[in-house]
């Protein structure tokens, strides 16, 4: 049987949610795509 596969685009509050949520309660493996940061927005932190 073929792993069932959900992407989630962002790595808020609410992505992470529904990656924890889908690996509690279901046989559905969450990958998500986290956006990454430029050297700008790094060097404002
Ligand atoms: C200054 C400030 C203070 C706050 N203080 C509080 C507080 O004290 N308590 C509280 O409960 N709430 C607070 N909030 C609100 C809270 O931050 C939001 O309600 C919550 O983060 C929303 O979660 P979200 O997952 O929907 O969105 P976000 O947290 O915005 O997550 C979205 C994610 O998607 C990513 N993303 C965007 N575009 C892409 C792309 N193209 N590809 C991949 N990833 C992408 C972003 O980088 C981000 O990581 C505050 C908000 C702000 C701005």
């Amino acid at each position: 049987m073929c792993q069932k596969i959900a992407i989630i685009v962002g790595a808020g509050s609410a992505g992470l949610t529904a990656a924890y949520e889908l690996l509690k309660r279901t046989d559905i493996y969450p990958l998500y795509l986290r956006k990454a940061m430029s050297w700008e927005e790094f060097s404002e932190l």
